[in-house]
């Protein structure tokens, strides 16, 4: 098995949106900076990846500008399905 050494610096986090309460504003997880969906202007993050299923928003990936850190959001939808 792969041990885990000398990876740290492409660590990918991953959000589960179902388990964020309000408007899906969360803390970045590794700088605490608040990333908010509605924000678009791309000052606190980027949006580097969009996956999309059955015409709905599947997924996304984004970078946090602050940390560098690479976020995965999951849990758009509502009813996950194959
Ligand atoms: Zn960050």
């Amino acid at each position: 098995m792969m041990k885990k050494t000398a990876m740290k610096k492409d660590m990918m986090y991953t959000i589960d949106l179902t388990r964020i309460d309000g408007d899906g504003a969360f803390p970045c997880p590794k700088c605490g900076t608040m990333i908010s969906p509605d924000d678009e202007s791309e000052e606190v993050y980027q949006i580097v990846e969009t996956k999309v299923k059955n015409d709905e928003l599947a997924g996304l990936i984004l970078t946090c500008h602050k940390c560098g850190s690479t976020i995965k959001l999951v849990g758009f939808l509502s009813q996950p399905e194959n």
